[in-house]
């Protein structure tokens, strides 16, 4: 079998909070770490370090776990550049164009829409995400939903069927009977794809009766529940999502105290650990990720982030990655996005970043690096995390790694 061994870290961010504690990011220095067959088996003093069949010297850099990017449109035809354009002239943000990727994305053939998942895809992988979810939401047809999803699980396993995105056109006068087709024949041909359900539930979509549908009958068919909520303006979103157990709510930017206290309530009887490093098997907490990209793209205001930590929230960062409202795939972006203009730290972003997001998907098996845990990794070229912040819009990723195989040299 064989072994590599990455070495001359300058920092590495575990997310594996120490005894006695060194912060969150349970940050070692002068450490090596071992990877075999996909997964880290061994880290310790970099002199005490095995040898291996290869090595990679990080030459001084800080070592990260890879972005966790739990929540990304990647299935879809043409680009919005021009209505960007409009908005940032300042035309309002409504949601309506997403029935204009809608028309191109049906009217795209599969490798059309293979090839754009693969582009997105890899140039997240450069910039540091080795898990990605990827929802549907732009064919909203049986068929085309269908077709997003299989084409979306030919790069990961964290598919999300997001039927319930926007009402179609040809269903402008009768949203009762699309969510009828959403509950019944899409969900039968999109689930063998998916494991995720989410409804865009906002004014102008889907209401918490359409949504808590939606969502009921998709858990009964096995999968897990999230949920676009509170993005526009204030709603039943937040509050739906965690009585309904979701692993997620997404966007959170507006809130009212009782939703914060359902969002902070669901963290604590879901988390195991006292110091809340593991989530407990089968965890019932209800992360907010905040997709700051959104905000930055619509010109918004930005979600309160400090109001969900303080409150003892599990919050996520992701970059909703989409042709309408954030086309952007830059987990670093939305790092930098998170210190500057909603006031985490730089510790809190990058947590945020990627053990938040393994925990808005309940993966255990990334978003850390210890042994057992998935080798997925970035190399910055840069000797601590604060870069990512300090240096907004610098490739700093040097080297992924990910199930332990290097990804192509930028
Ligand atoms: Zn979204």
């Amino acid at each position: 079998m064989s072994s590599l061994l990455v070495d001359n870290v300058g920092e590495l961010v575990t997310n594996v909070p120490a005894v006695g504690g060194d912060g969150p990011l349970g940050i070692r220095r002068g450490v090596a770490l071992l990877v075999e067959a996909g997964r880290v088996v061994w880290i310790g003093p970099g002199r005490y370090a095995p040898a291996a069949d290869r090595r990679i010297d990080a030459e001084g850099g800080a070592v990260l776990p890879g972005f966790v990017d739990s929540h990304a449109h990647l299935v879809f035809a043409g680009d919005r550049a021009t209505e960007f354009a409009a908005r940032m002239a300042g035309e309002p943000y409504t949601g309506g164009g997403i029935r204009t990727t809608v028309g191109a994305t049906r009217a795209a053939d599969d490798d059309v829409l293979r090839g754009t998942v693969r582009r997105l895809r890899e140039e997240a992988m450069r910039q540091g995400t080795t898990t990605m979810e990827i929802k549907s939401g732009y064919g909203l047809t049986v068929a085309d939903e269908a077709r997003s999803l299989r084409i979306a699980a030919e790069v990961t396993t964290e598919t999300t069927f997001l039927g319930a995105h926007v009402v179609p056109a040809e269903y402008a006068s009768r949203p009762d009977d699309y969510v009828g087709l959403v509950c019944g024949p899409m969900l039968t041909a999109a689930a063998p794809y998916a494991r995720w359900v989410d409804v865009f539930c906002e004014r102008g979509a889907f209401d918490a009766d359409h949504a808590r549908a939606i969502l009921t009958v998709g858990q009964a068919a096995g999968l897990g529940l999230r949920l676009h909520a509170n993005q526009l303006g204030p709603g039943p979103g937040v509050r739906l999502g965690v009585e309904l157990g979701a692993a997620s709510v997404d966007h959170c930017t507006h809130l009212s105290d009782a939703d914060v206290d359902a969002l902070a309530g669901s963290a604590s009887a879901g988390t195991s650990a006292a110091d809340g490093s593991t989530p407990a098997a089968g965890s019932t907490t209800t992360v907010a990720t905040l997709l700051p990209g959104a905000e930055f793209s619509t010109r918004s205001p930005y979600p309160d982030a400090r109001r969900l930590l303080d409150a003892g929230v599990v919050v996520a960062l992701a970059t909703d990655c989409n042709p309408g409202s954030s086309y952007t795939s830059s987990m670093p972006f939305c790092v930098a996005l998170a210190v500057r203009e909603m006031r985490m730290t730089p510790a809190e972003a990058v947590w945020a970043a990627t053990a938040g997001g393994a925990r808005a998907l309940r993966r255990t098996d990334v978003g850390v690096l210890r042994p057992g845990a998935r080798a997925d990794l970035m190399i910055l070229d840069a000797p601590s995390h604060l870069h990512l912040a300090y240096r907004p819009g610098v490739p700093l990723v040097r080297q992924v790694l990910h199930n332990g195989v290097p990804q192509c040299r930028l």
